[in-house]
């Protein structure tokens, strides 16, 4: 006789218990010194003489002391870069620097429980979602591995115009090209930066958070390690009012790919525009889900659920609106209910946690704003979100929020950034895209509908830049992941071969007979 087994049940991202690797705490006490930046293949202190501590948000343990770099570092690593890029960088074969990057992902892998616990213990992840971070590193080196092999570098084919006239292309890297990076995905986003612009050519001045430096740092030193020439590789931590700003002021940075919230975005592309610094932005999103009447109300709700709550909402594309069709929007309003208040809430590094600490001290209260924002313009509050304790841990821990709202009412805030999900009940698909694309921002949304083709109908028409039929939070390399509206812009996104190229000049050369 046979039996079909049941499919899992969907949980949400869930922890591992988790402890340090040696080798990371002898990293983050760097000797009894602060952790400096890396400039030209050095560790060095910031002229600026500010120290800021690094946190386990979950604990408010200082993990390590790191130096803020101030104009003198930066400005050093443009120099720096630059004697790198002129001296050997630009000329070296992009087959040996697909070799470097394939070097550097092999230490990565080697370290892998360092890195872990730079996402764990700083980042405030579970394990299992950070377990999935640390894959893109390798993924990411081998898609642009492929890439770069396939497109033209130097001078293109010839073609011939009247009076005896050639004419060609010609590709190469800017030079020194910043990455700004936030602070929720720090190894992917430094991987999503350094590698396409490293296996381009350029060198890098890498400027991750001053919430989660750590891994950037570590990486750093791998880099190092790995052989990549004094100056190709250069990690400037600090804040971003301060370091940042210094870069994306600073002349001689010809390319900034910034990720971060829309606000910031937008000031860096008036700073670096100044002087044409290239700039192009991934910025936040305020996702949204429709589910039509066909979903099974249960299965949806778990997945909806498990997406919200992907690092606890604090995705740039994590789903915070959701229109269902009238027919389930009880049944589903109950499921995902059950499985909201269901989380597990404690600390990152214990078994079982699902809902860890948000990252810093700003956040509960930008998250209760954002709550309150939703009630003060008709939402009613089914888990009503707030402060949560977890007992023998003192971090930002805080509940799950789920709201229910009337069809049209204007009652969803900015990027909450939390496991905060608003539900309004719609009649129509029409009405769903309409309230779905309500808003500047154009990150990410999903339809959830057993009909297939449906489904990838209704997608096509969001204002976002990238739609999902039964999924979300979804990305492959070879597709563009960007968005549209506040949350990106301009340029193709990132992971796919246009952002290859984004790291790339292109001259046109005309060569015309001496004349006479
Ligand atoms: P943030 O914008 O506050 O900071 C991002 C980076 O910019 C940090 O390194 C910060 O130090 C720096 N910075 C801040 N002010 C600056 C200035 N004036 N000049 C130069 N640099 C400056 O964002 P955050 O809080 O770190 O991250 C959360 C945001 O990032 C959310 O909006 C989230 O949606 C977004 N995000 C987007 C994507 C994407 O791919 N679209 C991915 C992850 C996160």
């Amino acid at each position: 006789m046979s039996t079909t087994a049941a499919p899992p049940l969907i949980e949400a991202f869930t922890a591992e218990p988790f402890s340090a690797p040696e080798k990371f705490t002898q990293f983050c006490s760097n000797g009894g010194k602060p952790l400096g930046g890396l400039v030209g293949g050095n560790e060095v202190p910031g002229s600026m003489n500010a120290i800021f501590d690094v946190i386990n948000p979950g604990t408010h343990e200082v993990l390590a002391r790191v130096s803020e770099m101030g104009y003198d570092e930066v400005n050093d690593a443009v120099k720096v870069g630059y004697r790198a890029f002129n001296g050997c960088w630009k000329d070296t074969p992009v087959e040996k620097r697909i070799a470097l990057m394939m070097k550097l992902v092999e230490l990565f892998e080697r370290d892998h429980d360092v890195l872990m616990a730079c996402e764990i213990l700083n980042g405030g992840k579970v394990s299992e979602l950070a377990q999935g971070d640390l894959t893109h590193f390798r993924a990411c080196a081998e898609y642009f591995a492929d890439v770069a092999r396939g497109i033209q570098f130097g001078d293109g084919g010839v073609m011939e115009l009247e009076g005896g006239m050639n004419a060609y292309s010609f590709v190469e890297p800017w030079g020194v090209v910043a990455g700004i990076i936030p602070w929720n995905y720090p190894v992917v986003l430094s991987a999503w930066f350094m590698i396409p612009a490293l296996i381009a050519g350029n060198c890098i001045l890498l400027k991750p958070s001053e919430e989660t430096p750590l891994s950037a740092l570590y990486l750093g030193k791998l880099a190092e390690e790995a052989g990549f020439p004094a100056g190709v590789v250069n990690v400037l931590p600090g804040r971003g009012e301060l370091t940042g700003k210094f870069i994306s002021e600073h002349p001689g940075v010809r390319y900034i790919a910034f990720t971060g919230s829309p606000g910031v975005g937008q000031a860096i592309l008036q700073a670096a525009d100044r002087h044409g610094t290239r700039v192009k932005r991934e910025m936040g999103g305020n996702g949204s889900a429709i589910v039509l009447a066909d979903a099974d109300p249960e299965i949806v709700a778990r997945m909806i659920g498990k997406n919200a709550n992907q690092h606890y909402g604090q995705t740039c594309s994590t789903i915070h609106r959701v229109f269902a069709q009238r027919e389930i929007y009880d049944d589903f309003l109950e499921a995902t209910e059950s499985f909201m208040k269901n989380l597990k809430i404690g600390n990152q590094a214990e078994a079982g946690t699902q809902l860890g600490p948000v990252i810093n001290s700003r956040q509960p209260q930008r998250i209760i704003d954002g709550i309150q924002y939703a009630k003060a313009n008709g939402a009613e509050a089914i888990l009503e979100g707030g402060h949560a304790k977890v007992s023998g841990y003192d971090g930002y821990y805080l509940k799950p929020t789920l709201l229910r709202s009337e069809p049209g009412s204007r009652s969803n805030p900015q990027e909450v950034f939390h496991c905060f999900v608003n539900v309004q009940s719609v009649d129509s698909v029409e009405e769903a895209l309409g309230y779905a694309n309500d808003t500047h921002y154009g990150l990410g949304s999903s339809v959830w509908t057993k009909d297939l083709e449906l489904g990838q109908k209704i997608v096509k028409q969001f204002r976002d830049g990238t739609g999902q039929v039964n999924c979300h939070n979804t990305v492959a390399y070879g597709l563009p992941y960007g968005g549209q509206g506040i949350s990106g812009g301009p340029g193709g996104g990132v992971n796919c071969e246009e952002t290859l190229r984004d790291y790339l000049q292109t001259e046109s050369i005309f060569v015309a007979p001496y004349p006479g």
